[in-house]
């Protein structure tokens, strides 16, 4: 894919009609949405549902619920302007309109949007050639990054302030490189800093929950955000897994949506967590998907790393965010090849512009939803507090 093409992404997946180009951003946005996508989104709950062979044994055994829980992907794109491509390969269908690509698999819980690799909550069903998707992904997932302002509104806030939170620190020393002496601790301090001035000389306040080799505990971490008045919070970790030192590659977490499994959870094991709590932060789900998305895509381009996805977790710093917020593992450190990497700067100084660039790109996509003349509030909102 071209960098050109590549570098449409979110909201943008969307063609803005020329015509509508004298709008100021958010009635065109508004537009766009409410006259193109919505009857589409509201008939996704009135249409038939896949022929019995292809809805998953689970939903056979349930009674037919009032509201069907697949979206027909054809006409989800088609009201969007996308064509549907021929592909040789079975199984495969990929929509394209003039500056974007999506792609999906029968069978496979990710879709690609970009050549990025979107981790959803149940397969992809495939009849006669139709391409279903679970309601609760198309809400949860496509829908904030195809057209967020549908799926979440308005953003909660400008983003101005970002609090970024280098993983572990202390007697927390984190995943390490025994073979290079590296640990994650040192690393995600150095690239916070680096990216902490990439962000500054853009024109952004930054914070750091930690600017030194202290111990934090997770819970006062995301709680600082709400302290300082950040807009975002941002969390820098590296991945170890020593049992399989061929592991590598990016990836990028958002909160898992109630009732969704974490993406390396088993369908039987939820690490302890609640699958359907309500959690602070997710009040922000469009805007912790569109944050997450951009921080991946831009880091894949500028390492450029193998694609490990957007993916879903419950950490305690993304259940307890009070604004958007994302955690980002930024290679293997029990990969030998990575850890190599790893150890430069020049490494770690393309990592920290990735980050920028995602952090960049996500403002540029909500200040264009945010009309000016009504900023939202730039401080904590009162209920988190603390
Ligand atoms: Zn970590």
């Amino acid at each position: 894919m071209s960098p050109m093409r590549s570098q449409r992404t979110g909201a943008h997946l969307l063609n803005v009609p020329r015509s509508r180009a004298a709008f100021p951003h958010f009635l065109a946005f508004f537009l766009i949405f409410f006259s193109a996508a919505l009857p589409d989104a509201s008939a996704q709950w009135r249409m038939s549902p896949p022929a019995a062979s292809s809805v998953p044994p689970r939903a056979r055994q349930r009674p037919a619920p009032v509201a069907l829980p697949f979206v027909n992907l054809d006409q989800v794109f088609a009201k969007w302007n996308f064509v549907r491509e021929p592909t040789r390969v079975p199984g495969i269908a990929r929509w394209k309109n003039a500056s974007s690509q999506i792609e999906s698999e029968s069978g496979k819980t990710f879709i690609t949007i970009h050549g990025v690799r979107i981790w959803i909550g149940s397969p992809i069903s495939e009849t006669r050639g139709i391409f279903y998707m679970r309601r609760a992904d198309y809400e949860n997932t496509l829908l904030p990054l195809v057209a967020p302002t549908l799926a979440g509104g308005r953003p909660p806030r400008r983003v101005t302030h970002v609090l970024l939170d280098p993983g572990h620190g202390g007697k927390d020393a984190g995943g390490q490189s025994i073979a290079k002496h590296l640990h994650e601790k040192n690393l995600t301090l150095d690239v916070a800093r680096r990216l902490k001035f990439i962000l500054e000389r853009a024109g952004l306040r930054v914070s750091m929950t930690r600017t030194t080799d202290v111990f934090v505990p997770l819970s006062e971490r995301p709680a600082m955000a709400a302290r300082v008045g950040a807009d975002l919070f941002v969390s820098i970790h590296f991945n170890a897994l020593s049992a399989s030192p061929s592991a590598a590659g990016i990836e990028t977490y958002a909160l898992a949506p109630a009732g969704q499994y974490a993406t390396n959870d088993s369908r039987r094991a939820t690490s302890g967590n609640n699958l359907n709590a309500r959690e602070i932060g997710h009040a922000f789900n469009t805007w912790n998907t569109l944050l997450s998305y951009q921080i991946q895509s831009n880091l894949i381009r500028k390492t450029p790393a193998i694609d490990r996805g957007l993916r879903r977790a419950r950490f305690v710093v993304l259940k307890d965010a009070p604004v958007p917020a994302t955690l980002v593992e930024c290679g293997f450190l029990s990969n030998p090849n990575e850890a190599t990497k790893i150890n430069t700067g020049a490494h770690r100084e393309k990592i920290a512009q990735g980050i920028a660039n995602g952090i960049l790109r996500y403002k540029t996509i909500t200040d264009a939803i945010a009309p000016p003349h009504h900023p939202a509030p730039n401080k904590p909102h009162p209920q988190f507090r603390r």
